[in-house]
C-alpha cells in the first residue's frame, strides 16, 4: 500500500533526495499535462520543467521502443543519430556555435562547460550569480550559490569561485528592469578585485533569465554589459539554458535572445530528453577542441543512439506541435489571469516571466516585500487538493514555480488561475 511504500523510500531512498510534499501522491501514469495516481486521481502538472512535450507522448514512446529494439551503444561507434543530432543541435545554435558534446544531465553540462573555459583560458576563477542553481556534480555545484537549496552554499565556496550580487529585479539591492548599470558596477567591482590578485578569469556562467530565482528577467543590457567586461579579460560567456532554453520562454528559443547577447558556450539538459537522461554543450570549435589539452572527451550514454533518437524527436514534436508558440500564447493568457488576481489579493507581490516560464511572488507587505514563505507552502498543499501539482522557488521559497509541460491546454491554464483564486479566497 502507499503508506507502506512511502515509509520503504524514506527508509533506503538515501535522504538528501527530498520528496514533494509531506505526504505526496503515489504516481503511476503520465499523460500531456496531466498526472494519475494509484487511485486514478487527476492533478495538473504545474511544475515539471523537464516534460516540454508532455507525459508519455506517443510519439516519443514509440521512437525509443523502435531504437531499443534495434540498437543501443556508446559514441564511440558511429551510427546515423549522432550525427544527425549534433547537426540539428549546431544548425539551432547562433552561428559560430557548431561544436557539440552530447552527455546526460544539466550538471553534466555545466561541469563540462567549465572545464572548457578552465582548458581554452588556461585560467581558473569563474563568476557565477548569487541565488543560482547549475547543478550538483562538483564544479557545477561550486557555482551554485542558492541558499534555498543549499544553507550553507555561501561557506563552502571553492575559492575559484567569485558571486556577484543576484541581479534579481524585483528584491534584490536594485530595482526595476534599468537597474542594469548598478548591477554591472559591483561585476566590475569584483573584476577588479581578481585583476588586482592577479587571479586571471576562466569565465562567467548565468542563465539568461534568472530561473532559480522565480523567473525573474535580468535587468535590461545585463549581460550584454557582463559579457563585454569578462571578454575583455579573454574569459567565456556560459548561458546555463537548461531551463530557459529549448522554446518554454515563448517568444524566444532561447534565453539568452533576450538579453541580446551571444555566448560562447550553450549548456542544455531538462526538456531536450523530456524526461530521458539528455544533456548537451554547444560551443565553438576551437572552445571544444582545447578539451584535447587534457585528453578526450567521453560519456558511456552521453549521445547514445537512444538518446540521440529522443533529442531529435523532440525537436520534431515541439516544431510540430508548435509547441514554442503554444507557451507563447498560452504563457500570456495566463500571466493575465494571474495577473489579474493582484487587484483581490495582496499576497501576490508579482508575477515574473514570461512564456511558460512563469514565477507568482507572495509577499506579506507590498512595501517591505517580507516573504510569505510559509503562505507559500500552504498554498502549495491546498493547490494539491485542489489538483495541482506545484511547488515553491526562489532563495526564500516564496515563489510559485509554474514550469509545465509545453503542451499545456488553456483550459488547464485556466484551471490553474482559479485554483490559485480559491485556495487564496480561502485563505488557503
Ligand atoms: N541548471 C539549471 C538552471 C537547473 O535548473 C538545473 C536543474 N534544476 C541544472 C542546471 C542541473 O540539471 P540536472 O538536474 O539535469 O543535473
Amino acid at each position: 500500500d502507499a503508506s507502506a511504500l512511502l515509509s520503504l523510500r524514506n527508509a533506503r531512498f538515501a535522504k538528501p533526495q527530498k520528496h514533494y510534499y509531506d505526504t505526496p501522491p503515489q504516481i503511476e501514469r503520465g499523460w500531456r499535462e496531466f498526472l494519475f495516481d494509484m487511485q486514478g486521481r487527476c492533478y495538473l502538472d504545474m511544475v515539471n520543467n523537464v516534460t516540454t512535450l508532455g507525459h508519455a507522448h506517443p510519439r516519443l514512446t514509440a521512437a525509443i521502443a523502435q531504437q531499443w529494439s534495434r540498437l543501443n551503444t556508446n559514441s564511440r561507434f558511429h551510427y546515423a543519430a549522432v550525427a544527425e543530432f549534433s547537426e540539428r543541435l549546431a544548425m539551432l545554435a547562433p552561428d559560430g556555435l557548431d561544436s557539440v558534446f552530447l552527455v546526460n544531465s544539466g550538471s553534466e553540462a555545466n561541469d563540462l562547460a567549465i572545464r572548457l573555459a578552465w582548458a581554452h583560458t588556461a585560467k581558473r576563477n569563474m563568476l557565477c550569480l548569487l541565488e543560482a542553481y547549475h547543478g550538483w556534480t562538483v564544479a557545477s555545484d561550486a557555482v551554485s550559490t542558492s541558499i534555498a537549496d543549499n544553507p550553507q552554499a555561501l561557506t563552502t565556496r571553492p575559492d575559484w569561485v567569485h558571486p556577484v550580487l543576484s541581479p534579481n529585479t524585483y528584491r534584490g539591492p536594485f530595482r526595476g528592469p534599468d537597474s542594469g548599470i548598478d548591477y554591472l558596477n559591483d561585476v566590475t567591482a569584483k573584476l577588479q578585485t581578481i585583476d588586482e590578485r592577479g587571479l586571471g578569469l576562466a569565465g562567467f556562467i548565468a542563465e539568461p533569465v534568472y530561473g532559480n530565482a522565480g523567473g525573474i528577467a535580468l535587468p535590461h543590457g545585463y549581460l550584454a554589459g557582463v559579457y563585454d567586461a569578462v571578454r575583455q579579460r579573454g574569459g567565456l560567456c556560459i548561458a546555463d539554458e537548461v531551463q530557459v532554453g529549448y522554446g518554454r520562454l515563448g517568444e524566444h528559443f532561447w534565453g539568452f535572445e533576450s538579453q541580446g547577447v551571444v555566448p560562447d558556450i550553450i549548456t542544455i539538459a531538462k526538456g531536450m530528453g523530456n524526461g530521458h537522461p539528455l544533456g548537451a554543450v554547444i560551443t565553438r570549435r576551437e572552445i571544444a577542441e582545447s578539451l584535447e589539452k587534457e585528453g578526450y572527451f567521453f560519456s558511456s550514454a552521453g549521445g547514445s543512439p537512444v538518446s540521440c533518437v529522443v533529442g531529435l524527436t523532440v525537436l520534431d514534436v515541439i516544431k510540430d506541435e508548435n509547441l514554442q508558440e503554444n507557451a507563447h500564447v498560452v504563457g500570456d493568457q495566463l500571466k493575465a489571469g494571474l495577473i489579474a488576481l493582484m487587484d483581490r489579493f495582496p499576497l501576490i507581490g508579482a508575477v515574473h516571466g514570461t512564456g511558460l516560464y512563469l514565477g507568482v511572488e507572495f509577499v506579506r507587505d507590498r512595501e517591505s516585500l517580507t516573504p510569505a514563505t510559509e503562505e507559500t507552502a500552504a498554498i502549495c498543499e491546498r493547490l494539491l487538493d485542489l489538483g495541482v501539482i506545484m511547488q515553491p522557488t526562489g532563495d526564500h521559497l516564496n515563489v510559485l514555480k509554474i514550469k509545465p509541460p509545453l503542451c499545456l491546454a488553456p483550459e488547464s491554464a485556466d484551471f490553474f488561475v482559479k485554483a490559485l483564486e480559491t485556495a487564496l479566497a480561502d485563505g488557503f
